[in-house]
């Protein structure tokens, strides 16, 4: 064989090879799954093929509610939540996209910021929307956290029940309160949405415990088990047979 015809195979073959490695290279999109607790719970995919949009509350010039005693603001508490939620969502198959991840917003003026979120929702065919936000009240007594949905939208009461229940179960506050019926512009699309208010910024205990990231871990566990029990409510052929 000729020199000439030998360099340019053996050209070739190197040039195969390295299409072979892109070929069955993993593909970056996606973070890798998280091994811990969530495999030993058998839930892992429960939520593949669901696209959801968390939404952390505020941001940029709106802080929202300020904690009482670090004086702390709500945007912040809701950001470091609302990534553990991704964490949570992601590790078990979902699609997760965020209306933020830094401390910004959209626009100026609360209603156009809200549109600009929801817009995200509609533009990317999300099947659910959860809103993350901290509570606040006079009396420092007040605690426990809470969920909202808009009434009459059925879906919605469900997936606020499911995730009412399972904060309760998995965090176990003083205060057990139950699912309400709110009215907030961020819950005005037709897909399922919920607002969660994690807790009270202007309760004494509750402040300490947000302020760790063990805590929002939890939440957003708390939070992830409520969305699956509603996609078992609500799709009972795609859960396994007992
Ligand atoms: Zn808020």
């Amino acid at each position: 064989m000729a020199g000439k015809l030998k360099r340019k195979l053996t050209v070739l073959a190197a040039a195969g090879a390295v299409l072979l490695a892109l070929a069955i290279a993993p593909r970056p999109a996606r973070p890798a799954v998280p091994a811990r607790p969530v495999e030993q719970s058998g839930t892992v995919g429960a939520l593949w093929g669901k696209t959801i949009l968390v939404d952390a509350g505020h941001g940029g010039s709106d802080g929202g509610a300020r904690a009482r005693d670090s004086g702390v603001w709500e945007k912040e508490i809701n950001l470091q939540t609302a990534l553990a939620l991704r964490e949570e969502l992601t590790a078990h198959g979902a699609t997760v996209l965020m209306t933020r991840e830094t401390d910004m917003e959209y626009d100026r003026g609360k209603r156009a910021d809200l549109t600009a979120r929801l817009d995200i929702a509609r533009q990317n065919g999300a099947d659910l929307l959860i809103c993350v936000h901290m509570n606040e009240y006079r009396s420092r007594r007040e605690s426990g956290p809470q969920v909202f949905y808009r009434g009459g939208q059925e879906p919605s009461r469900l997936l606020a029940g499911a995730i009412q229940d399972a904060m309760i179960q998995t965090l176990k506050p003083a205060k057990e309160r139950a699912a309400l019926a709110g009215d907030y512009f961020m819950l005005s699309l037709d897909i399922p949405s919920v607002l969660v208010e994690c807790g009270f910024l202007s309760n004494p205990e509750e402040e300490m415990l947000l302020l760790t990231a063990d805590y929002r871990q939890r939440v957003a566990q708390a939070i992830c088990r409520g969305v699956i029990e509603y996609c078992a409510l609500t799709e009972p052929a795609a859960s396994p047979a007992p």
